[in-house]
């Protein structure tokens, strides 16, 4: 799964970045608004972003809006946005011109990761949480495979 990162702020960038990487996600990190709606533009066709983080307060072009273009120009990529624009007011207008959900800053990182697993199940169309394959079953919230029943029945 690849996840655009949009986020000016170097060490929260970072944080994220590690924090995304360690749950198995691939990160392309971009520190505008502008070059981050060109590569949801030019990702239209292509679809490889699976999800983008966006933070607000952005230089060149405001996250809000950066979703509100892409939205325009029909990119349906799940957007979560990140903002310490903590009133009400943004939260609304984010979601209204296309997020598909909101974190305030300072967030638990742990946190982060769970909504961005669960905007992709979404995506997805997927209601549980765990994906599975004939008898192999994986937890991506711990990256655990459950073996019980393939082990069970003998088949490795
Ligand atoms: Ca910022």
């Amino acid at each position: 799964m690849r996840v655009l990162l949009v986020e000016d702020d170097i060490s929260l960038g970072e944080g994220i970045r590690t924090a995304l990487r360690r749950a198995a996600y691939s990160v392309d990190w971009l520190h505008d608004g502008a070059s981050a709606l060109n590569a949801i533009r030019d990702d239209i066709e292509r679809s490889e972003i699976d999800l983008v983080v966006l933070d607000l307060g952005l230089p060149r072009m405001d996250g809000i809006e950066v979703v509100r273009a892409a939205r325009r120009l029909g990119a349906s990529v799940p957007i979560l946005v990140l903002s310490a624009r903590e009133r009400a007011a943004d939260r609304t207008l984010g979601l209204d011109v296309g997020a598909d959900d909101y974190l305030g800053k300072p967030f638990d990182t742990n946190e982060l990761i769970a909504r961005v697993r669960a905007l992709l199940r979404r995506s997805q169309g997927r209601a549980n949480p765990t994906l599975s394959c004939g008898a192999l079953e994986l937890d991506p919230a711990n990256l655990a495979l459950n073996l019980s029943d393939y082990v069970a029945r003998g088949d490795w």
